[in-house]
C-alpha cells in the first residue's frame, strides 16, 4: 500500500496513538502485505498465491516486544497460516 493511502487512512481513522494498540497493527498489517503481497510460504514452493494474513515469526506469546516489529512479520495465505498455527511450529518458532 501506498503511504499517501495510508495517511488518507489515519486521516478517516485517527492517529495509531489516538485509537490504540490495535490500530497501529492493523496499519503495520496492511504495510506489510502491500511489501509483501504474496504468501511467503507458497512462493518458496513456486507457487503464486496472495497472503491474506500476516504471522509473527516469533510468537508474541515468547517475544512480545516483537509484535510490531516489520522485521518479525510475514505474509501467509489462509492455508499456510492455518497449517501453521495448527502444526505448534508457532509456538516453537521463538524459543531457542
Ligand atoms: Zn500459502
Amino acid at each position: 500500500m501506498r503511504r499517501a493511502q495510508l495517511q488518507a487512512l489515519d486521516r478517516q481513522r485517527g492517529s495509531a496513538f489516538a485509537r490504540g494498540y490495535d490500530t497501529a497493527w492493523r496499519r503495520l498489517r496492511l504495510v506489510v502485505l502491500g511489501e509483501e503481497p504474496l504468501c511467503r510460504f507458497c512462493r518458496e514452493r513456486g507457487v503464486v498465491r496472495a497472503a491474506t494474513e500476516v504471522d509473527h515469526i516469533a510468537p508474541i506469546a515468547s517475544r512480545p516486544d516483537l509484535r510490531l516489529a516489520q522485521a518479525n512479520l510475514r505474509s501467509l495465505c489462509r492455508s499456510c497460516h492455518a497449517a501453521l498455527t495448527a502444526s505448534g511450529m508457532q509456538r516453537r518458532g521463538g524459543s531457542p
